[in-house]
């Protein structure tokens, strides 16, 4: 089966599978297939890599403009499987050790454009399981 994705744009699909950071499109794989299983969600990319323009416009951090962010779409989806998604991720992946309060992902519930952002840092790693 295919990958259960589909993207804003064939600009998008291609900065996906072919530009943006590798461990961040394994990443996105692996939740978006989760996000399908637990949820029956298909997670829909709307943003991928922007030139500095486009993220100025949008009052972006920058990190959009090194391919290593993404968002996905959530206005139409349940909280709860937007949360244990956004939950899951982050008990699973660290973004930097160095700065705990950054995340891998988190949700940005504004208007009707609200998105998952999700990102990853050269230090981004899976967390050490206790079992
Ligand atoms: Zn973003």
């Amino acid at each position: 089966m295919s990958d259960p994705l589909t993207f804003a744009s064939p600009a998008i699909e291609e900065q996906f599978y072919h530009r943006i950071n590798p461990l961040l499109r394994q990443i996105a794989l692996e939740y978006a297939e989760e996000a399908f299983q637990r949820h029956g969600w298909i997670w829909h990319i709307t943003s991928a890599i922007r030139t500095r323009e486009e993220d100025e416009e949008l009052k972006g951090t920058g990190i959009h403009c090194t391919g290593r962010a993404i968002d996905v779409r959530t206005k139409d989806q349940p909280k709860r499987a937007v949360d244990d998604i956004v939950t899951k991720i982050n008990e699973e992946w660290v973004y930097d050790p160095k700065r705990p309060t950054f995340l891998v992902a988190f949700d940005k519930p504004h208007g009707t454009a609200a998105h998952c952002h999700l990102q990853v840092h050269e230090n981004t790693g899976r967390r050490q399981s206790n079992g």
